[in-house]
């Protein structure tokens, strides 16, 4: 180990303040950068095997499509396909909810690069060469100071030479949250919750959405549906988390 000036105050500031594991809350190493301790770390599921071509949950019994999307391909979604970098367990949930909740606004960097990946491992993104976020409303932001969706966004586009499509959409409702909503309450409360602001930006282009977790993806789908009113060719939605 070096003990270099550097080191001395980090190991000093974690004797003050010592940084604890983001889920397990154990005592991290006063040089690990790190949110997860290493085991939590370890913990994460990347969505690596079959998943469903179109919504893109996870397949354990192989086949193409979920039972969801199985004979109504066209019918469910406006979103053409989905794919997330991982399983929302609850290792990854504690860590998106320090990047969300607890100011850890550096965590977007990491995180960022773990879609980088994945994004590497879903050829049938390639061809989305614009992106953007979810919109948070105005209010929400300011409360929050950032859009994690944005920021995640961001550091993609940057990796893996996006064009990102900034300020084209806004939220102009603010809806309630969706926790504790059935999937038609959800896709009810989400209705014209979206305005595409600057039609010109997403005219005649695919566009991936980019967002924290899917769920029932009645946000995202709603605002594929803005898009796609608005011109768009097609719209696919990549997110760091899915939840089943
Ligand atoms: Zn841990
Ligand atoms: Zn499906």
């Amino acid at each position: 180990m070096i003990f270099n000036l550097r080191n001395i105050g980090k190991y000093l500031l974690h004797v003050l303040l010592p940084r604890t594991c983001a889920h397990c809350k154990e005592d991290l190493h006063y040089l690990d950068a790190a949110p997860l301790c290493p085991p939590c770390r370890g913990s994460l599921e990347p969505i690596t095997g079959l998943c469903c071509r179109k919504c893109g949950i996870p397949l354990g019994s192989g086949g193409e499509y979920c039972h969801l999307c199985r004979g109504q391909k066209s019918g469910r979604l406006t979103i053409e396909l989905v794919r997330s970098a991982f399983t929302f367990n609850p290792e990854l949930k504690s860590l998106i909810h320090a990047f969300k909740y607890r100011g850890r606004k550096d965590l977007a960097e990491p995180l960022g690069l773990d879609m980088a990946l994945a994004y590497d491992r879903r050829p049938e993104l390639k061809d989305y060469k614009f992106t953007l976020a979810v919109p948070l409303f105005t209010g929400k932001e300011r409360e929050r100071g950032f859009n994690q969706s944005e920021l995640l966004a961001r550091v993609l586009a940057r990796e893996r030479k996006l064009f990102l499509l900034e300020g084209a959409v806004e939220r102009v409702r603010n809806t309630p949250s969706q926790t504790g909503l059935s999937k038609a309450g959800r896709r009810e409360n989400m209705k014209e919750a979206f305005r595409v602001s600057k039609p010109e930006l997403v005219k005649g282009r695919r566009i991936l959405i980019i967002d924290d977790v899917a769920t029932t993806l009645a946000t995202a789908d709603e605002l594929a549906r803005a898009l796609a009113e608005a011109g768009a060719r097609d719209v696919a939605v990549f997110t760091l988390a899915r939840e089943p």
